[in-house]
């Protein structure tokens, strides 16, 4: 078998466009326009260049971009102060503070200080349990747009079963809890899991978030899997692979992302159809 390529890019260009729609019916209907705020905490040029990307991503859905830069050495009370009035902003229904932080700052108050109704990246513990209940409502942003992936390739996932590679905050276990909402079987694979290999040849639906070049082999991926590359990693030239072999795997895969342009473009796409539902649930678009 060889692999049709799932096109993370086109399929991200779609749902932004589709933001944009909604955004521009909003504000025909008299609403306002819905405002990401986005932190940025020093000079980190990885974190630099993803707000640059979140913020021209907001600019084209019509969406209002609020940018706020601080110096490395912001203390945590300054930040939570940011927080709060950020939190008290009726412009503002998304908040997302750029990871990673500087070292002398812990993330994880920052994020539960955001108020869960704007938390547009769907960290805070909040949203996290309403996905694990199945109740979601903002959705951690990296899971959602693989899941809107599937979806728009067609892929049907109930009953498949599913192995996750990796298990951290952002991406794995709510990536596991995303694909159990659809109706998967979920198996979420860590540093311990005895033997990833065996793991990895059972999956119907291959989900790998590790950031380790390689890590999966191509030759342990079933027959007509799906596999998702959710992996980021830059050769010493400079490109960008994922963390599974991605040649041999594509010649066994039934579906297979790429790197670049797989999940990668699809973050951003769902950071705006978050804030776009924070808006309407903040102010919803007036009726005709
Ligand atoms: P992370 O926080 O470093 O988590 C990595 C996870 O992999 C951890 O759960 C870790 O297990 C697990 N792991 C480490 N070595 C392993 C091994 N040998 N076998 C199985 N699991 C192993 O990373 P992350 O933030 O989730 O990101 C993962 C990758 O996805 C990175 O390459 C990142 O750049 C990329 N990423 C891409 C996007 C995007 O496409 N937009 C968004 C986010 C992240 P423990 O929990 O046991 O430590």
């Amino acid at each position: 078998m060889t692999a049709q390529l799932i096109d993370g890019k086109a399929i991200a260009a779609q749902v932004r466009q589709q933001v944009a729609r909604q955004v521009e019916a909003r504000r025909e209907s008299g609403a306002r326009r819905p405002g990401l705020a986005v932190v940025l905490v020093g000079e980190d040029p990885a974190s630099e260049v993803y707000v640059r990307h979140k913020h021209l991503a907001c600019e084209e859905a019509g969406i209002l971009s609020f940018r706020h830069h601080l110096p490395a050495n912001t203390t945590q009370t300054a930040l939570e102060a940011l927080v709060d009035e950020l939190n008290a902003d009726n412009r503002v229904d998304g908040i997302l503070v750029q990871l990673p932080l500087p070292e002398h700052l812990d993330p994880r108050p920052i994020l539960e200080r955001i108020l869960p109704d704007k938390d547009v990246d769907g960290f805070h513990p909040y949203n996290l349990g309403r996905l694990a209940q199945r109740m979601p409502l903002l959705r951690p942003c990296t899971p959602k747009g693989v899941m809107t992936l599937l979806q728009k390739s067609g892929i049907k996932v109930r009953g498949l079963d599913a192995t996750i590679v990796g298990a951290s905050n952002i991406v794995g276990r709510p990536m596991a809890l995303e694909l159990m909402f659809a109706g998967c079987t979920a198996t979420v694979c860590h540093r311990f899991t005895k033997d990833l290999e065996a793991q990895v040849r059972r999956a119907d639906l291959l989900v790998v978030a590790v950031g380790k070049p390689g890590l999966v082999k191509g030759e342990w991926v079933k027959e007509g899997a799906i596999v998702i590359d959710v992996g980021i990693n830059r050769n010493d030239d400079g490109t960008l692979i994922g963390d599974v072999e991605f040649t041999p795997a594509a010649e066994r895969a039934s579906y297979i992302t790429p790197v670049p342009g797989g999940v990668g473009p699809m973050t951003v796409a769902s950071l705006l159809e978050n804030t776009l539902y924070a808006a309407e649930r903040h102010a919803p678009m007036k009726a005709e």
